[in-house]
């Protein structure tokens, strides 16, 4: 399969940012097989001409590095609307002790649609839910991703440590850690595929120091080292957390990480706000990564994290809407947009339009491992979206600069979505599901799972 993209600015989201005008790309099967402004290409031998009339950009595919897809049946609950990270974990816990197979596979089918439609093609997801004797379990993530052509990193989450043992979580919905590690094997034999250009991964993701054992944390990581799989929990998000940890185990979050060995390249963690200056430098200096989720830590109240000062210490940046419940949504070109606000709050007016897209695109790749992904070049994986702008949200500013106005106006959908060198969005609509069935099905149970015989 030959497909030609023409007459388009490409963000290539390169080391150097280069944008092209008037450029195509040439796509071979799952692979981008030329770029450029002057490309030579036989006619005869394509497939497909996408001749975009009017001024289009596009950019690589978005990478998510953190979510909870299941958390788009609880997003917006009226309770919940303005608490803080544990009165609203501790008032949802019971309600997600409820779940079925059935609603994961709708909840994910919506969560990666609404993904899809932002321009995001590979997501990160952290499921750590597992309700004794249902039938809840990763696979239903990954079908649904599998159904909708997006790239999955299927986190197989987890909790150990249930409220009689001093953790958050009701005991109902904690694991013990055979059951657990058992079950991540039986994924990983099932489902994850090594190479790269895969479209399944499965990542290990103990949920938190508040909800598994030091012990569990431990074999989890040994367990993912031994037949290389990337780690992942979250970190320094609130305060409470952080007083937890000092409470429980008598150090910092992330002392705390490091005497469990959790640091290094095949390590992230999502947040990571509360960072004293030493922290930063160290988790800079081992590699590890940290999931920015700046809308879920505004939404919770919980901080900001100090991305610029991360990056700076050598820390791989990416990018998280989190799950559905804090955000409450799954667009990751707000996300950027989130980031690059925030961080001028933060920081000044010098947090660039480039700086945020490198973060939901290059820097997202950087952090799951997948250097294929997050750039258009060669050689790279075929994920890419094209956005129209000659929509009105773009006016004047996408005359200047395609970049600045993908970032600074308010995000659109885009027109087209490639993954692996296949349109699953054509014209603004998902092709691969009938996705208004998704949502009617979705929502159905959406008010089944709130009035819950537990709740
Ligand atoms: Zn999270």
């Amino acid at each position: 399969m030959r497909t030609l993209i023409k007459n388009v600015a490409i963000a290539t989201c390169d080391e150097n940012d280069t944008l092209l005008e008037r450029a195509s790309i040439l796509v071979e099967d799952e692979t981008i097989a030329a770029i450029g402004t002057d490309l030579e290409v036989d006619a005869t031998r394509l497939d497909r001409i996408v001749n975009l009339a009017g001024r289009h950009v596009a950019v690589p595919g978005f990478i998510n590095g953190h979510h909870h897809l299941y958390q788009t049946l609880t997003r917006g609950l009226p309770a919940y609307q303005d608490a803080k990270l544990f009165d609203w974990l501790v008032g949802q816990y019971p309600l997600w002790a409820e779940l079925t197979g059935e609603m994961v596979y709708a909840s994910a089918l919506v969560g990666l649609a609404e993904l899809l439609l932002s321009g995001c093609t590979t997501a990160s997801d952290m499921f750590y839910v597992f309700p004794r004797g249902s039938d809840v379990a990763v696979d239903h993530v990954i079908r649904a991703a599998r159904d909708l052509g997006i790239r999955i990193h299927a986190g197989r989450g987890s909790m150990s440590r249930g409220v009689s043992a001093g953790g958050l979580p009701p005991d109902a919905v904690v694991q013990t850690p055979d059951q657990i590690l058992e079950d991540t094997e039986r994924l990983v034999g099932r489902y994850h595929d090594p190479r790269p250009g895969a479209r399944v991964r499965i990542d290990v993701m103990p949920c938190s120091p508040f909800s598994v054992t030091p012990e569990l944390m431990r074999d989890s990581l040994a367990f993912a080292r031994a037949r290389g799989l990337l780690c992942q929990t979250h970190l320094a998000e609130t305060r409470d957390e952080e007083d937890y940890c000092l409470e429980t185990f008598n150090k910092r979050p992330v002392a705390y990480m490091e005497e469990l060995g959790w640091l290094g390249p095949d390590v992230s963690f999502a947040h990571g706000i509360h960072l004293a200056p030493d922290e930063v430098v160290l988790l800079g200096q081992t590699g590890t990564g940290v999931v920015h989720c700046p809308s879920s830590n505004m939404r919770l109240a919980s901080g900001v994290a100090p991305v610029l000062d991360l990056l700076a210490a050598g820390s791989p940046v990416g990018l998280g809407v989190d799950g559905s419940s804090s955000n409450d949504g799954g667009n990751l070109l707000a996300e950027a947009r989130q980031a690059m606000l925030v961080g001028r709050l933060r920081y000044g007016p010098g947090f660039s339009a480039r700086q945020a897209l490198s973060l939901a695109t290059r820097q997202g790749a950087g952090l799951l491992r997948r250097p294929e992904l997050g750039s258009l070049a060669p050689g790279q994986a075929a994920d890419l979206a094209l956005f129209d702008l000659d929509r009105v949200e773009y006016a004047g500013a996408a005359v200047h600069d395609p970049i600045g106005a993908l970032l600074l106006c308010q995000p659109t959908a885009p027109r087209f979505v490639m993954v692996a060198g296949k349109m699953v969005v054509e014209a603004g609509e998902i092709v691969t599901v009938d996705l208004p069935r998704a949502v009617a099905e979705h929502n159905r149970l959406a008010r089944q799972l709130a009035l819950a015989p537990s709740v």
